[in-house]
């Protein structure tokens, strides 16, 4: 392949990958991080998007991206909802294996952009009514390629794929097995561990 081939083919990713981000109503920063295109193409293509899907289509999303880890664990149904993301996540490589850690930089990328928007989709795809943003799901990526706060774990129970709070001391559960626990465990505080 030439280099203005090359050239070439790397800019359509990026704009294929932009157009991707916009349809699930990803921020101007968001895209610029992710695809290294300028505001000023970014609007563009949104105009573009726009006039092809219609302005109702599109809600545009202002301000600030989510920061806040205590996000996913706000409600049992956003737990197990992020189970199921960060397990296509895991599958489709986006984020790395338990315990690896990326700097800041190395984070976004057009293939982890791409594998990102795919795993996303299977997640809308099999959870009714999703709760969680295209927006969540990017911090989540983040915050889970950087391990400071979150980390991908397995439950104790079942094994299946979690988040989980590196400053949380509980061990950890799926939201099914944890409710089922709690349901074990009060039931005799007398009971004798065989
Ligand atoms: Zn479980």
């Amino acid at each position: 392949m030439r280099v203005s081939d090359d050239r070439y083919s790397r800019d359509l990713q990026r704009l294929n990958l932009a157009m991707r981000f916009i349809h699930h109503e990803a921020r101007t920063q968001t895209i610029r991080a992710w695809t290294g295109l300028t505001d000023d193409r970014i609007r563009k293509l949104y105009r573009t998007y726009v006039s092809e899907a219609g302005a109702a289509a599109v809600p545009r999303h202002r301000g600030k991206s989510p920061q806040q880890a205590a996000y996913f664990s706000r409600t049992p149904r956003l737990q197990l909802e992020t189970g199921t993301l960060a397990s296509y996540l895991s599958m489709l490589n986006v984020v790395p294996p338990h315990g690896a850690r990326e700097g800041f930089r190395s984070v976004a990328s057009i293939a982890r952009g791409q594998a990102l928007c795919e795993a996303y989709e299977m997640y809308r795809s099999v959870v009714r009514c999703a709760q969680i943003s295209f927006e969540h799901a990017v911090f989540l990526v983040r915050a889970l390629c950087q391990g400071d706060e979150l980390r991908l774990g397995n439950c104790v129970d079942c094994d299946s794929v979690v988040v989980v709070d590196r400053l949380s001391l509980r061990d950890s559960r799926c939201v099914p097995c944890s409710a089922a626990s709690a349901r074990r465990e009060p039931a005799n505080p007398n009971r004798r561990v065989a």
